[in-house]
């Protein structure tokens, strides 16, 4: 439970945003429940909806996102999404597609107290942000020999495709307009965290780019050239681009020095689970998914099968990715108590989940959350 106070209840100021809350598959709503009640018990006017998705949903209407759940989502003013293994899949995607939520923004940043396999995680306070609708996972599969009336020659094998053997191809798509908009939001983000009281005149801003532009100059050549001409816009924020391979051995060797990351969808996918291994667990990471009209939040990892039912999941990633929905809702003062309260929970160490190396369950860290918010 979380911790009351003995005094008098204030009174529940008017609900002004509304969240629908997804809680997702397997072991997710076992983060997702006791971070909104944790949230419920600040009283911050949000009123939490619960749009009829997944299994729940398919019992009851014969579909896992029936036309109430997406007027749910539109009815709210954004979405905390737990994580999805199949069922809440159409709702993930609407979130994403149907919504244009292009930019995936994955902060990495140390607590102390955070189990990282470091030996000096002090100071890593860095961003990806993953273009998010492009890419491999625009879905586009198929068979090779399906491509061979297009007789489509290998620019490194000089052979028809279809001629490797039996298999499989995928389509990866990088288009000017998608990368433009990301990458825009990237130097935007740079300059807004260049400002925050705890970086002002600490140093210059930076945007770093990481893509494999040697091995496919049509795609990824196509999205460094726009983050090179993006960034003649922005001669206050300095620009720095790295093939990915170096720039995965860079962000271990020297994660300090990076601020914020754009890369095409696949490597941000990868190198931010990465990022949350740098900290020391994915149950660390969350996001924060942002179009021009919607945004949801959601933490980075997956739905965590292999310790679903047994209360463990550490809900941190869940629980910042809510307080970056709270920033985006106007309640920053609030999501920055939040995230104090966390960092404290770290600092002292005594309530932390099995993936930290401690033996609380979820709900005894957050009540360790809540009373640290006082
Ligand atoms: P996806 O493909 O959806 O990203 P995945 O199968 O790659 O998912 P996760 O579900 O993220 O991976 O889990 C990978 C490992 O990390 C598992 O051992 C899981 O238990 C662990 N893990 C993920 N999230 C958490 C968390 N919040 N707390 C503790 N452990 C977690």
């Amino acid at each position: 439970m979380v911790a009351r106070s003995c005094s008098r209840p204030e009174p529940v100021p008017p609900a002004s945003k509304t969240v629908a809350v997804i809680e997702g598959d397997d072991a997710a709503p076992e983060a997702m429940r006791p971070v909104v009640a944790l949230l419920d018990e600040l009283r911050l006017g949000v009123r939490w909806t619960y749009p009829p998705v997944g299994a729940r949903a398919e019992r009851e209407t014969g579909s896992t996102f029936p036309p109430a759940a997406k007027a749910a989502i539109d009815a709210a003013d954004t979405t905390l999404f737990g994580s999805t293994s199949g069922k809440s899949g159409a709702a993930l995607s609407y979130l994403r597609w149907g919504k244009e939520t292009y930019a995936n923004v994955r902060p990495c940043r140390h607590m102390p107290g955070c189990a990282s396999p470091l030996a000096t995680p002090a100071g890593i306070d860095f961003v990806i942000v993953r273009e998010n609708l492009e890419d491999l996972y625009v879905g586009v599969e198929g068979a090779l020999r399906d491509l061979a009336p297009l007789n489509l020659i290998g620019r490194t094998t000089r052979r028809p495709v279809h001629a490797l053997g039996e298999g499989c191809y995928a389509v990866k798509a990088i288009t000017e307009r998608g990368t433009e908009r990301v990458v825009r939001f990237a130097f935007e983000l740079a300059r807004t965290r260049a400002q925050t009281p705890e970086r002002a005149g600490s140093r210059q801003p930076k945007v770093t780019c990481a893509t494999k532009h040697n091995m496919l100059p049509g795609t990824d050549g196509l999205f460094l050239g726009v983050a090179r001409e993006v960034a003649k816009a922005y001669p206050d924020v300095e620009f720095e681009f790295f093939i990915v391979d170096d720039f995965a051995c860079r962000m271990i060797r020297e994660p300090q020095r990076l601020d914020v990351v754009v890369m095409p969808n696949q490597y941000g996918d990868i190198l931010s689970d990465a990022a949350g291994g740098l900290l020391g667990s994915l149950g660390l990471a969350p996001s924060g998914c942002y179009g021009h009209d919607y945004a949801y939040f959601e933490p980075a990892h997956g739905t965590a099968p292999d310790i679903a039912g047994k209360g463990v999941i550490n809900p941190t990633a869940t629980l910042l990715s809510a307080t970056m929905m709270l920033a985006h809702l106007g309640l920053a003062p609030a999501a920055r108590r939040i995230e104090e309260a966390v960092a404290r929970v770290y600092a002292e160490g005594a309530n932390l989940t099995p993936d930290q190396g401690g033996t609380a369950t979820t709900q005894a860290f957050c009540d360790a959350v809540a009373r640290a918010l006082g």
